[in-house]
Formats: structure tokens, C-alpha cells, sequence
């Protein structure tokens, strides 16, 4: 059986490292294709050396450009290499332009489509990501939950049970194998002569926050005032320091421990130690709970709301500096409870196990 993988952009690098690992092992051919939407060599090239990815068999080079362009553009380019490589199964991750892309051009041309973090919802429909979840769901043959509440929001869409896959979270089983190699191969904190957990993580790189200046100055301002009591490391997204730029907001990242973004080794280990995490990405406020470090989501809403639930993060809706910098303040120390809402780590065993015995619809 032959399975085709498309990826584009960071988070789903570390989803395609769990799930193509385990498609090796259980014996499936997977063509990998990377549309190319992060084409950074920070946020592309150094995971497939440090996750031991395959090189891409195709690489698209499309990126740069709006949602519109770099969609539509996708859709032409996979069509074509799907003609050519005639797969079984079209794999699609989390919720980028290149997930929605990857899916329709599949779909379109019958080729089963299997979306891996399914059914997530923020519910609002303002965010690209939302926009590009609930339709390559429904676009979608086989849809993997990482939840049960994913699986609610799906069922409640009207999508038939029988394609709903409840796996875990990829994520987990990412953070687990390669958070035992982190420890043993990261350097970050002996070169930022960092001490655990006494220091504070940071990212941010969603269009609410970095397209906003109000909002983006508010988070800024508010982690170079806390760098003041205890070190802040912030790894600055391409997207962020392009805005911060065009807003003169950048004069903060000389307040900040500021950084190029880190290889996903060094993350983790930045992450393992923290004090507290602040954030509006979707990968690192999980990682945060695996790792059982307090959490600041750096939003109004989150698709992962058992995180709030049990306690280890908190909502803090960056709406004005005093606003970030009491959240942050307040929830230092503040341990949530156990559960494993997102499975035991073996998300990816689950995903090829299914796509060998589902069959092709
Ligand atoms: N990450 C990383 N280096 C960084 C920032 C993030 O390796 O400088 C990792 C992080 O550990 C997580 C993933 O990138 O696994 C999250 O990606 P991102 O925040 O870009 O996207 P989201 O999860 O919000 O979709």
C-alpha cells in the first residue's frame, strides 16, 4: 500500500515524524511531499535532520505568498504529483493551507483522504486554521482524533462515526521519544547559561496576535517588563519579527532573551525547564502539559480545552500589557492535575494500523 504524506510547515514536521516512522515499521510505502509554506531553513530543513525525517521526494516551493496564491498554487502542484504517484491514501496534518491543499486535491481526484488531528475546533471562524480544519474534515475518509472532545465535534458535524478514529495525539508520542533525546543531546541551556526553572518561555506567532499591533505591543512589552525579575527566552517566529518591524515594536527583543526559532531538541529542553510557558501555538501549550509546566495560552479560546480543564494552563487573553503581565505572574506555580486526555504515546502505531486494515474505501 502506498501512502502520500504532504506537509508544509512546522508543527507538521513533527506530526510526519511520528507518523511516517510508523508507517516504516509497519511495512507501508509513503511518498513524502513538502509544499514548501515554511521554506526558513530554521523552521523547515534542521527537523528533518534533527526527527530523522526522509527527504521530501517532492519538494513544491510554495510559499510566501496569501492564503489564496499558496492554496491554489498547492492544489495544481499536488494534483500533479498524485497523477504521477497514484497512492492509495492521501495523509493530511493539523490545519495549515498546505493540509486543506493536500486534502482537495485528493478528494477531487477519489483518492481517500485520512486528516491526522481531526475534528479540533476553536470555534472561531476568524482564524485560517479553523477555516482550513473544518473543511479538510469534511473533505476527509478517515479522520484521527488526538480527543474525545475532537470526536464530539465531529460527531455533532454530522460525520459519520464509522470514519472516526479516536488515536491520541502524535504530538504526545513526539514529545516522549524525542524529549529523552533532547536530554541527551541538547546543549541550549549551558549555552544560554540558563538555570531550570528560573527562567520563562515564550512564542507567538498567530495572525491575531501578530497581525494585531495593539496586541502584539501588549505581549512585547509585558514579557520585557517580567525579563526584568527572571529571564524571558522568546524564539522569534519569521512572521513575528517581520510585523514587529513594521509596527516598531522590534526595540523589545533587545529587552528580551530573544532568539532565532530553535531547533525542536533545544525547544524541548527549553520547555522541560521552564518556569512557565506563555504561548498562542497549538504544539508548545501541549507540550507545556507534557511536561507539566505551567502554561499561559496567549488567546481568547483554545482547540485543546482539556488543557484548562485539568488545570496546567490557563486562558490569558493578551488584550493590554497589564493584562499579560498579571496572567503570567499569577499562574506561576500553578500545577494543574493529572490525566491523559490525549492517549499513552502511541498515536502513530494507531494511524498505520488503520490505514492498513481500513482498507480503501
Ligand atoms: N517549535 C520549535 N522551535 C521553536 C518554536 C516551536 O521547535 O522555536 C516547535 C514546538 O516545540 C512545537 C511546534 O514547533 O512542536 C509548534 O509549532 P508552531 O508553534 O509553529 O505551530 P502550532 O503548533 O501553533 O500549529
Amino acid at each position: 500500500m502506498k501512502v502520500a504524506s504532504v506537509v508544509g510547515a512546522r508543527p507538521q514536521f513533527v506530526k510526519v515524524a511520528v507518523v511516517s516512522r510508523a508507517l516504516r515499521e509497519a511495512g507501508l510505502l509513503e511518498v513524502l511531499v513538502h509544499t514548501g509554506q515554511h521554506y526558513d531553513p530554521g523552521l523547515s530543513e534542521v527537523f528533518f535532520q534533527e526527527l530523522d525525517i526522509p527527504p521530501p521526494d517532492y519538494h513544491l516551493g510554495i510559499g510566501g505568498g496569501t492564503h489564496g496564491e499558496n492554496t491554489g498554487r498547492m492544489i495544481e502542484a499536488i494534483e500533479r504529483v498524485l497523477l504521477e504517484e497514484r497512492p492509495d491514501w492521501v495523509l493530511v496534518y493539523g490545519d495549515t493551507d498546505s493540509t486543506l491543499a493536500g486534502a482537495i486535491a485528493a478528494v477531487k481526484l477519489h483518492i481517500p483522504v485520512a486528516h491526522v488531528e481531526a475534528g479540533l475546533r476553536s470555534f472561531n471562524w476568524r482564524m485560517p486554521e479553523e477555516i482550513n480544519r473544518v473543511l479538510t474534515d469534511h473533505a476527509s475518509d478517515l479522520l484521527f482524533a488526538p480527543s474525545e472532545t475532537a470526536v464530539k465535534n465531529l460527531v455533532r458535524e454530522g460525520i459519520d462515526v464509522e470514519r472516526i478514529k479516536l488515536v491520541g495525539d502524535v504530538m504526545y508520542d513526539a514529545a516522549l521519544y524525542y524529549g529523552a533525546k533532547a536530554e541527551r543531546e541538547s546543549r541550549i541551556l549551558e549555552r544560554l547559561g540558563l538555570r531550570p526553572k528560573e527562567y520563562l518561555l515564550a512564542t507567538v506567532h498567530r495572525a491575531e496576535n501578530t497581525d494585531d499591533p495593539e496586541r502584539l505591543g501588549a505581549i512585547l512589552e509585558a514579557l520585557a517588563l517580567l525579563h526584568r525579575e527572571i529571564p524571558v527566552v522568546f524564539p522569534v517566529h519569521p512572521r513575528t519579527r517581520k510585523r514587529a518591524r513594521a509596527f516598531g515594536l522590534e526595540r523589545f527583543f533587545k529587552e528580551l532573551l530573544a532568539l532565532d526559532p530553535v531547533g525542536y531538541l533545544d525547544m524541548l529542553m527549553l520547555e522541560k525547564n521552564a518556569r512557565l510557558i506563555a504561548t498562542d501555538s497549538g504544539g508548545v501549550q501541549k507540550e507545556a502539559f507534557f511536561f507539566r509546566v505551567p502554561c499561559a495560552i496567549l488567546r481568547e479560546e483554545t482547540e485543546w480545552p482539556e488543557l484548562v480543564e485539568l488545570g496546567w494552563c490557563t486562558l490569558v487573553p493578551p488584550q493590554d500589557k497589564e493584562a499579560v503581565r498579571y496572567g503570567l505572574t499569577a499562574i506561576q506555580g500553578a500545577l494543574g492535575r493529572e490525566g491523559t486526555p490525549y492517549g499513552e504515546g502511541r498515536a502513530g502505531t494507531a494511524v498505520a494500523f488503520y490505514l492498513l486494515h481500513q482498507g480503501v474505501p
